[in-house]
């Protein structure tokens, strides 16, 4: 899964930089269904005035074809009130009406997915926006909600190997199959899905179903299949 990183410069208004440590990961639609109303226009309009004046924010949009990125997973976005925003990754997923909805909604449940194994949230913490603050969001998916989460569910451990438990207190993960590339910290205790093994330089390592990489010395994390 590819993701573009296209990130809210830090001196806009609605990138605070606040701190979180996400424990839900909230779906959203964007509610807007002009042609091109995709992800690439969204990320050029999360970083411009009227969003800026409008007090909004969140990490990914999703459509068709494209993932992007707007802000860290460990820092607030504006998408979900106080408590929502605090507490969660916000994702949006595009609705474009030259769009198709049924992969957005594919590849949303594939990010989710990711982001579960990354951030260490269980299915029951993945909410819809109404969930907060009662807004009628994400409008498509709210009347078949139950099926969204199944399909998340159903999607789980097809593609897996195996978790691999991190034993270090720090450790990093890659964003490439090169020691070089490194890409962020993930802390003691934290799991994730294990799609492949690989020898790099000699050196075996996880692929992970994020798309990262993390070292498979048994010093450092624990496998189990
Ligand atoms: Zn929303």
């Amino acid at each position: 899964m590819n993701i573009i990183q296209d990130l809210i410069p830090t001196s806009n208004s609605n990138r605070p930089g606040t701190s979180i440590d996400p424990t839900f990961i909230t779906v959203h639609e964007t509610a807007n269904t002009s042609n091109g109303a995709n992800a690439e226009s969204h990320a050029r309009y999360v970083k411009g005035a009227d969003a800026q004046n409008r007090q909004v924010s969140w990490h990914y949009t999703v459509d068709d074809t494209e993932i992007y990125q707007h802000l860290p997973t460990n820092e607030i976005g504006w998408h979900a009130g106080a408590t929502g925003n605090r507490q969660s990754v916000g994702i949006e997923l595009c609705v474009n009406s030259d769009g198709n909805f049924t992969a957005t909604r594919a590849r949303g449940i594939e990010l989710v997915r990711s982001l579960m194994n990354q951030l260490n949230v269980p299915l029951s913490r993945v909410v819809s926006h109404q969930h907060w603050t009662g807004k009628n969001c994400p409008a498509n998916l709210l009347s078949v909600w139950d099926s969204f989460i199944n399909e998340i569910a159903n999607s789980e451990g097809s593609d897996s190997i195996g978790t691999v438990r991190v034993l270090a207190s720090e450790l990093w993960v890659y964003n490439q199959p090169d020691w070089n590339a490194r890409h962020q910290i993930v802390r003691r205790d934290e799991v994730f899905t294990v799609v492949r093994e690989l020898f790099v330089n000699g050196s075996k390592m996880y692929e992970l179903r994020s798309g990262l990489f993390i070292t498979a010395n048994t010093q450092f994390v624990q496998f189990n299949s």
